[in-house]
C-alpha cells in the first residue's frame, strides 16, 4: 500500500516508520520544513528510543520519504493519515480542530485515485463527518471514504506500541475502506492482534473513553496515596494488593505528581467539552480533571511543608522534568506547574533531565541545568525526583548524600525505598508511603 502520513510529530513519524516497517511505501509529510530536513538528513526532531534505526534502515529500504509537499505524496497513495496536532482550544477545553480540518481540505485538493482519508490524530466524536465533508465539498469529483483510526501508542514505547498493539480500532463504513485498511494492518494478522471494527462515531468515542480511564485510574491511586500519607499506609502494597484482582488490572496504579503530557490532560477536557454539548455530561472526568489539577498544584507545597515550611532561599535540586520518562515531552508536565511555584516561594532551581532539558528550557525559565544527575544534587538543600527516569534509579544514594548540603528528599515519584534513604540518614518523603513513627 501507498500511505501518505501528514504531520510527522509523535504520532504521525513512529506510525509512518512503523507502516514503513511492515513493508508499505510510506511518504511523512510535515509543513515544519526544518523537521523534515533533520529527517532527511538523518536526525531525529524528537526523542523515541529505537526510531532513529527504524527511519534510517526503512529509509535506506526505501520505503520511508520525508516531504514538505502534501499534495504529491497524497496524489499517490492509496490512505492518507491525518495525524496533525488537535490541542486543546483557548478558553472552552474543546479540541482545536484547525489543523484537522486544513489537512483535509489539503489533501481533497491533492487526491487523485480512490484514497482512504484516516484520521489517526485524536479528534472528538463528529469530525470524522465533518473531515468527509470538506474533501467532499472542496472536490466534488474525488473518489474517497473517510476511517477513523485512533492511536493508542505511548511516548517512550511507542514502536513497540505500534508493533505490538493490545488491538486496533478502525471505523469505517465501506467494504473498500474496510478492505485498504485490512491490508495496511495485515502484517499484525500474525501476531494476532484484535481488530475492532466499528462505526466512525464509535473509533472516535473509544479513543477518548480510553484514555479517560487511564487518567482515572491514576487520578484513582492518586487520592489513595494522599489517604495512605494520613493513616499510615502504603500505597504500593495497596496498588499491588488491587491490580492482582484481574478485574481492575495493575497497570496505572502508580502515584505520583499526576498525569501530564500531549494526551490526558487535553483529551480529558475535550471528552468534557463533548460531553456536555451532547447533554450527557461526564462527571467523573470532570472531577478527574479537577483532582488532578489540584494535586499538580499541591506537589510544590509538599516541597514547602517538607522544609519546614519555606523554601526562600533555597536551592532545590531537581531529577527530571518531562511528564514521564523516556520522552523530551514536556507538554502540560507536572513540573510546569512545580518548578515555577517553587521559583516563587524564593527557591533556586538547579536541575537535570536526560533528554528534556532543550523543551524544558523553552518553557520555564531561570533554571540552572547540569550536565549530570549528581551536579544537580550538589550543594542543594532538598531534592525533587518530579520524573520515574530509569537511571536516577541505580544513583547512589551515599554520593547523593555527600554533595547536598542537607540531605533532604521529596521523592515524587517513589524510585528510592524510603526505609534505605532514612537509614542512611536523608530526611525522605515519597508519595502515599507511611512516614516514620516518631
Ligand atoms: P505533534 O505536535 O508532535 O505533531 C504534529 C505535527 O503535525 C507537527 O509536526 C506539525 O508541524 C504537523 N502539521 C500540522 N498541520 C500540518 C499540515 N497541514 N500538513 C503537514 N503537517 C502538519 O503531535 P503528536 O503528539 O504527534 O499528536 C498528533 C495527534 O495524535 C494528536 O491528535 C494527539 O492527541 C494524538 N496522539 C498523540 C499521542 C502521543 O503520545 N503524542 C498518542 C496517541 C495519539
Amino acid at each position: 500500500m501507498r500511505i501518505a502520513m501528514i504531520g510527522s510529530g509523535y504520532v504521525g513519524l513512529v506510525s509512518g516508520a512503523c507502516f514503513a516497517h511492515f513493508g508499505h511505501d510510506v511518504v511523512c509529510v510535515d509543513k515544519d520544513a526544518g523537521k523534515i530536513d533533520r529527517l532527511r538528513a538523518g536526525q531525529m526532531p524528537i526523542y523515541e528510543p529505537g526510531l532513529d534505526t527504524l527511519v534510517e534502515e526503512n529509509s535506506k529500504a526505501g520505503r520511508l520519504s520525508f516531504t514538505t509537499n502534501l499534495a504529491d505524496a497524497v496524489g499517490d497513495a492509496d490512505a492518507v493519515f491525518i495525524a496533525v496536532g488537535t490541542p486543546t482550544r483557548r478558553g472552552d477545553g474543546h479540541a482545536d480542530l484547525t489543523y484537522v480540518y486544513a489537512a483535509a481540505a489539503e489533501i481533497a485538493r491533492s487526491i487523485r485515485g480512490y484514497t482512504v482519508v484516516v484520521t489517526k490524530s485524536t479528534v472528538p466524536v463528529g469530525t470524522g463527518r465533518e473531515v468527509a465533508r470538506i474533501v467532499g465539498e472542496t472536490q466534488p469529483a474525488a473518489a474517497f471514504d473517510v476511517a477513523s483510526n485512533p492511536e493508542f501508542l505511548r511516548e517512550g514505547a511507542a514502536i513497540e506500541d505500534f508493533m505490538k498493539p493490545d488491538r486496533v480500532v478502525i471505523g469505517v463504513e465501506s467494504d473498500r475502506a474496510r478492505d485498504v485498511m485490512s491490508t495496511i494492518y495485515r502484517p499484525l494478522n500474525l501476531i494476532q492482534t484484535p481488530m475492532v471494527f466499528t462505526n466512525i462515531e464509535t473509533a472516535e468515542v473509544t479513543k477518548y473513553a480510553g484514555n479517560a480511564f487511564l487518567a482515572t485510574k491514576i487520578s484513582f491511586i492518586n487520592e489513595i496515596a494522599d489517604l495512605c500519607e494520613r493513616v499510615g499506609a502504603d500505597v504500593h502494597d495497596v496498588a499491588r494488593g488491587i491490580g492482582l484482582d484481574g478485574r481492575i488490572g495493575r497497570k496505572f496504579l502508580h502515584p505520583g505528581p499526576g498525569f501530564g503530557g500531549s494526551c490526558f490532560p487535553k483529551d480529558t477536557l475535550a471528552l468534557a467539552y463533548t460531553a456536555r454539548e451532547a447533554n450527557a455530561p461526564q462527571t467523573i472526568v470532570e472531577q478527574v480533571i479537577e483532582v488532578n489539577n489540584t494535586r499538580k498544584k499541591k506537589m510544590a507545597q509538599k516541597v514547602v511543608d517538607f522544609c519546614g515550611g519555606s523554601v526562600a532561599g533555597l536551592t532545590v535540586g531537581v531529577l527530571g522534568l518531562t511528564f514521564k520518562a523516556d520522552t523530551d515531552d514536556m507538554r502540560d508536565a507536572p513540573a510546569l506547574d512545580i518548578v515555577p511555584a517553587l521559583q516563587a516561594a524564593g527557591a533556586k532551581i538547579v536541575a537535570f533531565d536526560p533528554e528534556g532539558m532543550d523543551e524544558a528550557g523553552k518553557v520555564l525559565k531561570d533554571i540552572t541545568f547540569t550536565k549530570t544527575a549528581y551536579e544537580a544534587t550538589t550543594d542543594a538543600d532538598v531534592l525533587v525526583v518530579i520524573t520515574e527516569w530509569h537511571e536516577f534509579r541505580g544513583l547512589d544514594p551515599r554520593r547523593i548524600k555527600q554533595a547536598m548540603r542537607r540531605p533532604r528528599i521529596v521523592d515524587l515519584r517513589n524510585i528510592f525505598d524510603p526505609e534505605e534513604m532514612r537509614e542512611l540518614g536523608f530526611a525522605y518523603e515519597g508519595v502515599g508511603r507511611p512516614k516514620p513513627r516518631s
